[in-house]
Parts: C-alpha cells; sequence; structure tokens
C-alpha cells in the first residue's frame, strides 16, 4: 500500500463528464488499496474566464479580490470531484488551501508556499477517506487572507503536498501521455521522454514547457520528490522526473538532447542611445528591478564610436511590459538614453539537454538548423545545459520544427496525441 498524490489539471476536469471520469481513476486507486490524496485545478478554462470578468468590472482590480475571485474555480472542481467520488460508494472530502494547510507569504497573486501542515488530511486518510485538495491556493497566516500561487499553481500544490506528507509518489495527470521532446500541438512527432532528470526539467519549465509549472520542480528537487507526468485520458505509463537511475546500480547514457522549448509570453524593451560610460547598464536594471520586473535576456549593442552611444536590449514577461515601459520614461532625464522600442512579437526558443556540456558543436547546430529554415536571430544566451534564442513571434514554430527534426527528435512512431484542452 501507497501513499500517492495525484493532480488533475483543468482539461482533465474540464465537464461534469470529465469530473466522472476521475473521480472512477481516483475511486479504483482507492479500492486497490492505497492512501490516495487528490489536487485539483479549476475546470477547464474557468481562471482565464475569471480574469476576463475582473478585466470587465475594472481594468485594475485590487490583488486581494483578484486572488479571492481565483480561489473560487478550485473550490467548485473539488467539491464536485468530491460528490462524484461519493457516488461511486467512496468515502471522499473536499478541502481549501487554507483548510488543507498551505501556508504562504503576503505576495498576492505569486505567493510561495512557506509551510505545509496537512493535519487535517491526514486525519482524512487515517479516516479511510479520499482527500481532495483545491490547488494552487494557501493562506497568508499574517492576515489570513488567500492568496494565490500564480498560473500553473496546482502542480506546486501537489508536490508541497506530496514533500510534506511523505508521498511515494506525486502523479501529475494532463492532457498529453507525459514530457515531450518537444509541445506536441505544434511538433506533432515530438517523442516521449521516459525519464527526465530535475535539471533539464527545471530548464524545460522555465523556458517555456508549461506541462509543469517552474516552481513544481524546484520543489521537488529540493525534498526529492519522484514526480510521474502522465495523461489522465489513457493509462500509459508517462514520465517519470527524477535523479534516480532507472535501476540499481545502471548507468543509462544521457541522450545529448532533452528537448526544445518554446515561449511567447515575453516582450523585448530596447533602450536606444546610452552614453556608453560606466553605470549606465547599473541604472537601467535597477530601476526595472526597482518597478518589480525580472528579466530574462540582454544584449548590448557594440557603441558608435563618433557618438560614444550604444543600445541595450532585454527581455521580460509581457505582462510587465507597460510597468517597466514607464519606470524607464520616468528616469529617462538621469539615465539620458535617447528613446525607447518595445515589442512584444518575439518568440523565444530554447534547446536542453544535460549532454550539451561535454558535447562541442551544439551551437553550431542549432544556429545551422535556424538558418536553413531562413530564421533570423535576434538575441542569444545560454546556460551549462540550455541555448535560448530570440525570433519573429510568428516564425517560431517553424524553427521549433526544423531545430527538432535538426537534432533527430522526431519520433518514427505513432504521432503525439493531444486528448484535450484548448491550449489556452
Ligand atoms: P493542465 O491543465 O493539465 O495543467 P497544461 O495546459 O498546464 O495542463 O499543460 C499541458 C500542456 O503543456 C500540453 O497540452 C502541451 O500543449 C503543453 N506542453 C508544452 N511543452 C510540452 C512538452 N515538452 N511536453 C508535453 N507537453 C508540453
Ligand atoms: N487554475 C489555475 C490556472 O489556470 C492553476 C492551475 O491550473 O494549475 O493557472
Ligand atoms: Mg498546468
Amino acid at each position: 500500500m501507497a501513499l500517492i498524490v495525484q493532480k488533475y489539471g483543468g482539461s482533465s476536469v474540464a465537464d461534469a463528464t470529465s469530473i466522472k471520469r476521475v473521480a472512477k481513476r481516483v475511486a479504483e486507486a482507492k479500492r486497490a488499496g492505497h492512501d490516495v490524496v487528490v489536487v485539483v485545478s479549476a475546470m477547464g478554462d474557468t481562471t482565464d474566464e475569471l480574469i476576463d470578468l475582473a478585466q470587465q468590472v475594472t481594468p485594475l482590480p485590487p490583488q486581494r479580490e483578484m486572488d479571492i475571485l481565483l480561489t473560487a474555480g478550485e473550490r467548485i472542481s473539488m467539491s464536485l470531484l468530491a460528490m462524484a467520488i461519493h457516488n461511486l460508494g467512496v468515502e471522499a472530502k473536499s478541502f481549501t488551501g487554507q483548510q488543507a494547510g498551505v501556508i504562504t507569504d503576503e505576495a498576492y497573486g505569486k505567493a510561495r508556499i512557506i509551510d505545509v501542515t496537512p493535519s487535517r488530511i491526514r486525519q482524512t486518510l487515517a479516516q479511510g477517506s479520499v482527500a481532495i485538495v483545491a490547488g494552487f491556493q494557501g493562506v497568508n497566516p499574517t492576515t489570513n487572507d488567500v492568496t494565490t500561487l500564480g498560473r500553473g499553481g496546482s502542480d506546486t500544490t501537489a508536490v508541497a503536498l506530496a514533500a510534506s506528507l511523505m508521498a511515494d509518489v506525486c502523479e501529475i495527470y494532463t492532457d498529453v501521455d507525459g514530457v515531450f521532446t518537444a509541445d506536441p500541438r505544434i511538433v506533432p512527432n515530438a517523442r516521449k521522454l521516459d525519464r527526465v532528470s530535475y535539471d533539464e526539467m527545471l530548464e524545460l519549465a522555465a523556458s517555456g514547457a508549461k506541462v509543469l509549472v517552474l516552481r513544481c520542480v524546484e520543489y521537488a528537487r529540493r525534498y526529492g520528490v519522484p514526480i510521474h507526468v502522465r495523461s489522465s485520458f489513457t493509462t500509459h505509463t508517462g514520465t517519470l522526473v527524477t535523479d534516480q537511475p532507472a535501476a540499481e546500480g545502471e548507468i543509462v547514457e544521457q541522450p545529448i538532447i532533452a528537448g526544445v522549448a518554446h515561449d511567447r509570453s515575453e516582450a523585448k524593451i530596447t533602450v536606444v542611445g546610452v552614453p556608453d560610460v560606466p553605470g549606465k547598464a547599473a541604472r537601467i536594471f535597477q530601476v526595472v528591478a526597482g518597478a518589480g520586473v525580472n528579466i530574462d535576456m540582454i544584449v548590448q549593442n557594440v557603441s558608435v564610436a563618433a557618438t560614444g552611444l550604444t543600445d541595450i536590449s532585454f527581455t521580460l514577461p509581457a505582462t510587465d511590459g507597460a510597468a517597466g515601459t514607464a519606470a524607464l520614461t520616468e528616469h529617462q532625464p538621469d539615465i539620458g538614453f535617447a528613446s525607447l522600442q518595445y515589442d512584444d512579437t518575439i518568440g523565444k526558443l530554447s534547446l536542453i539537454g544535460a549532454g550539451m556540456k561535454s558535447h562541442p558543436g551544439v551551437s553550431a547546430k542549432l544556429f545551422a538548423a535556424l538558418a536553413d529554415a531562413g530564421i533570423n536571430i535576434e538575441m542569444i544566451s545560454t546556460s551549462e545545459i540550455r541555448i535560448s534564442v530570440v525570433t519573429r513571434a510568428d516564425s517560431l514554430d517553424e524553427a521549433v520544427r526544423a531545430v527538432h527534426t535538426a537534432f533527430e527528435l522526431d519520433s518514427t512512431e505513432d504521432e503525439a496525441v493531444v486528448y484535450g484542452g484548448t491550449g489556452r
């Protein structure tokens, strides 16, 4: 008998029929003798719809109210799922994040979990019931207000509960069969990975592969929680995210490349005509950081000798575009740049693989694949196990497919299946 944490994403509980299908799965695990804790997301695109609704009421919703609004989505799915499980003759009780003991800091909309005290969940399991927990939410103990963990945060709830309960595994059920070498919505012949290391999964998630949210992978690595990403629509084995070898003492040869990720959520700001003297870059990025904006890539042009001026470009989340631009404009007189250019029609492609540390020629092959496809590279950045490039947004899909093929990642077997979801 094991303690299993299962998480079902929005596309797996999109309507009543899906909720009943998930309930059957949960009941089967319970009847097989396991202790089962289930974390659920809001139904389908509920969270997006609630955000749209708030925008219709006011352009600037107060963050506290926004979090109260968004936590409602998961309360609907958790109670409906508990009812559906009950209907199958299995005891089940649902809990909000607060009731489940998910304690966070005070940052509305992007709260971090600081502690998990799941005594009510333990009690429920001890009584022989299934415990259902609303994902993506917690409580700030200072104000007693509910908080949300940021988009995709139910994955983090699941891993945090699995760590705290010392679960045997955390199963993340979604609308594809696991983690693939690229998003199957863009590359139909992407290949499913049987295993992937925490480091590679971290880079994939940080680079836009939203099948797992970045924070949940950070959490899993810190506490050594094995994650099994799989489909709620089939019984296929999915992808194991772990650093454990497949079998005791087994040495598996690492493929050089784990996959290709893409991200359309960033924008680029170019600060034009910056005096090329020490301290200007520091000022620019102090101002941007002061506005609470995280930046990603940075490129500085060679300065034009005659003018002593240079351009500095950087990327940031498009949702922070207005804040970043406003902060820089306010400080234009003291920084002394000529103008700002804002571009939100960019895309980012990232190639990830632990093997690139020890294999020369990976960048050369990446750039050649993009050149052959006629795709221009605007910015480049690297880590030990990742190379990222910025392209035009409308050539990103083509770029991903070209790179996937160039690195021989295309599957020769059946096409990857996307079972549900709207891709929103
Ligand atoms: P859920 O609602 O279950 O949380 P998400 O939409 O957050 O599901 O994540 C699943 C989606 O992630 C898939 O439908 C797929 O389009 C996307 N995705 C992006 N990159 C990958 C990848 N490398 N492997 C698998 N899925 C990916
Ligand atoms: N419902 C939330 C979202 O759509 C959390 C999640 O699904 O993980 O972002
Ligand atoms: Mg998700």
